[in-house]
């Protein structure tokens, strides 16, 4: 069984006040671990051991090469265990088996990119006269606090671990209530690899009692959250009272335009995936379809067809294509959207069924679902559903494509399918948001940054930008006079 307590300067502690919390299993309802529900107290010890552990080192002096050792056996000891680490991920999460393995797969390779970043990124010596020489160097920010969501928990959690510690920060990593268990997995395996005690802390528990903290304590100078936009304006107003670093990943309501000299069958298959994947709980999820009207029944009728294909069930059935929500509090919030679809008048042209095998009753299930004929003002087509419910929306010309693309608070990603290769770098580059995918959809290579325009965040993971949001730059000035 995993570990289920605090882990705080290397060691596996109790909360303070004793209190713990359920950890479920979306597919059935059922309790899979208690787990610590760590309050004010023990964000405090976590705080002050990160932050000794930064103080006194030696990790932030530690060479870059023996830091990159840490993260490769990092990444080595997330392959050896991938398989267990998949089935965890795909319990705790609800994640299909199949997107559990690769997202397991992945973390292991974000550790081995930093691994080589930490090692390979200088600074640099502007031009200067005979008399001095300055350099610009890359030191760590500091202590970190990592704040993530529960729909890519060890992902998300490798996202923001390992470049912080390529950096040489110290890190508290408070994952989300509804899926703590594989960042418990990741300090154990972090620990074992070698990391020094105290500057990997995995801190347990709810938004405001463990996260809250973090965000407010003095003692933290950098914060990265990936979650709602609710949350992250309370957490930038927050870090902004201690001037702290703030890299925030929001939401999105990503357009995903179809052309109709797009190849047909491509842009009908990735449109569904990018909606559908993961049951639609993806920020990047390019949940409003804008199809040219020439195109636009036959678009309709595809895409139907393709949901129709989708089978829902456990997700560690190999011939399940979706699993469940998150939660069933998640699942009223999605439901809520096929009343405010109808209220405002868009036409529900599909939706699917849900499992009849009994096992699954207490799961937390969602059909497909499909609105077609929406108009871009709706409440469908303009609140982050965070669920499988596509808005299929026309659109006659690319200006008004491109209009409508933009047409949004948000600006996280946008898909564009077009075989004309010009109108392809025109539109990307006219749409405001920060990854755009020309004849794909959520493709998130570790070496190119990610992050949103607009409400959709601020700064950018991954890539280089992903170190960068971990060091500060100083200038030393060298008088040769
Ligand atoms: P979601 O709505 O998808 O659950 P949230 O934004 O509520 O996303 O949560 C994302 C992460 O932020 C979780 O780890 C959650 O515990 C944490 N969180 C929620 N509220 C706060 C808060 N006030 N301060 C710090 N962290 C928070
Ligand atoms: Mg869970």
């Amino acid at each position: 069984m995993v570990e289920t307590k605090l882990y705080i300067d290397g060691s596996w502690v109790d909360g303070v006040d004793g209190e713990s919390f359920s950890t479920v299993d979306p597919a059935t309802g059922e309790e899979i671990a208690a787990v610590v529900r760590a309050g004010r107290v023990d964000a405090d010890r976590a705080v002050a051991a990160a932050r000794r552990a930064f103080d006194t080192g030696p990790w932030p002096t530690t060479p870059p090469r023996e830091r990159a050792a840490v993260l490769r056996r990092i990444a080595a000891a997330i392959r050896a265990d991938a398989e267990e680490l998949a089935r965890l991920e795909s319990r705790d999460a609800g994640k299909l088996l199949t997107d559990a393995t690769e997202d397991v797969a992945e973390a292991a390779e974000i550790f081995d990119y930093y691994a080589g970043l930490a090692v390979s990124e200088g600074g640099e010596i502007p031009p200067s006269g005979p008399d001095a020489v300055t350099l610009v160097v890359s030191e760590p920010v500091g202590v970190a606090a990592l704040i993530t969501p529960w729909n890519f928990p060890l992902l998300m959690a490798a996202q923001k671990v390992a470049p912080a510690l390529a950096a040489g920060c110290t890190t508290i990593l408070k994952p989300a209530e509804q899926a703590p268990l594989s960042s418990l997995e990741l300090a154990r395996i972090a620990a074992e690899a070698g990391l020094p005690p105290g500057v990997l802390n995995v801190l347990t528990g709810f938004g405001p009692e463990a996260g809250a903290p973090l965000v407010e304590d003095p003692r933290v100078d950098a914060v990265s959250f990936t979650g709602s936009e609710a949350v992250g304006r309370i957490i930038g107003r927050t870090a902004a009272e201690t001037f702290k670093r703030v890299t925030l990943e929001l939401g999105g309501k990503s357009p995903n335009v179809v052309f109709a000299d797009a190849d047909f069958d491509a842009a009908m298959e990735g449109s569904a995936f990018g909606v559908f994947f993961h049951q639609g709980q993806v920020c990047s999820a390019g949940s409003r379809v804008l199809v040219e009207r020439s195109i636009y029944d036959e678009a309709v009728e595809a895409l139907c067809a393709r949901a129709a294909e989708i089978r829902l069930g456990h997700p560690a059935d190999p011939e399940v294509s979706m699993g469940p929500l998150i939660s069933a509090e998640h699942r009223a919030k999605v439901n809520s959207y096929l009343e405010h679809g109808r209220a405002d008048g868009a036409h529900l042209a599909y939706m699917g069924r849900l499992p009849t095998d009994p096992d699954l009753a207490g799961g937390f299930y969602f059909p497909p679902v499909i609105f077609t004929d929406v108009d871009n003002t709706m409440k469908i087509a303009r609140e982050e559903i965070f669920g499988p419910v596509m808005a299929v929306i026309p659109f006659t010309d690319e200006e008004e494509a491109v209009a409508l693309a933009n047409d949004t608070t948000y600006g996280l990603a946008a898909a564009v399918w077009t075989s004309d290769v010009k109108r392809a770098v025109r539109v990307s580059r006219a749409i405001r948001a920060g990854v755009v995918w020309v004849n794909d959809s959520q493709p998130a290579p570790v070496e190119a940054p990610w992050g949103g325009f607009k409400a959709s965040g601020i700064g950018r993971e991954l890539g280089r930008h992903g170190l960068r949001a971990y060091q500060e730059t100083k200038q030393i000035y060298l008088n040769l006079d």
